[in-house]
């Protein structure tokens, strides 16, 4: 049976470019919320979806453990599946703590310098290695950049992955960014049904680059409650599911 790609993902494949690379490019969070929703991870007004990607990371990770703990927060945690090989155990320990395990590929790489075939290797790899160290299938697949290919599509429905972005990020991987910072982005991107990328490790950032994003979370706690959002991970967001074909 031939595959077909759903419109929604060759769209985005033509809108998306963001992430790490280039200038902000906040116009197109704004396109993407509007036309795109369910790729934006736009779910039910009152709630926004806390998401991080590139970890388990042992330097940073825990720290994230006890704010979210603190804090009364289950995120989603976009593991890489590289990182989950070298830190299995504290991938286990991110889902035994109640978040929601989720794929950021195995290597993060942009799959757009991919060929088709070895995208697919490398969601497979990673889910693979995800599963395993935490004992979880992920549902939800997000990736490296935010960046996709006509071939990531293919290969993360094969694997029964909805491929979400997001509406809103901290730019928390500059070496500029603070705990301020993050919240302004934020405050800037947030909308109703939100869903915020962060991270939880700098091994694709800049050094360190996770004390802002750490040093923000009491305070986007203040910033969602002025806006009396919940705050949970993607499974209780509301998200549509994907139109057959
Ligand atoms: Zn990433």
């Amino acid at each position: 049976m031939a595959t077909t790609l759903p419109r929604t993902a060759l769209a985005a494949a033509a809108l998306v470019a963001a992430g790490h690379f280039g200038p902000t490019l906040s116009a197109v969070g704004a396109v993407r919320r509007r036309a795109l929703p369910r790729l934006a991870g736009t779910g039910r007004p009152g709630h926004v979806a806390l998401t991080f990607d590139d970890g388990p990371d042992p330097a940073s990770t825990p720290a994230f453990l006890d704010t979210l703990d603190r804090l009364g927060w289950r995120a989603t945690f976009f593991m890489l599946g590289r990182m989950a090989e070298r830190h299995a155990s504290l991938a286990g320990e991110v889902a035994a703590a109640g978040h929601e395990i989720a794929l950021h590929g195995y290597d993060h790489v942009s799959h757009l310098r991919r060929a088709p075939h070895r995208v697919a290797d490398d969601l497979r790899r990673g889910l693979d290695v995800v599963a395993g160290a935490t004992g979880r299938h992920p549902a939800w697949f997000r990736p490296p950049y935010g960046l996709l290919s006509a071939g990531t599509c293919v290969a993360s429905r094969r694997l029964g992955l909805r491929t979400v972005l997001w509406s809103a990020w901290g730019r928390d991987w500059t070496t500029t960014a603070t705990p301020d910072s993050v919240v302004s982005e934020v405050a800037r991107g947030l909308a109703p049904g939100g869903t915020v990328l962060l991270h939880d490790s700098d091994c694709t950032s800049a050094p360190g680059a996770w004390r802002a994003t750490l040093g923000a979370l009491p305070r986007l706690a203040d910033l969602f409650a002025a806006h009396e959002l919940a705050v949970g991970p993607l499974e209780d967001h509301g998200v549509a599911p994907p139109r057959p074909g």
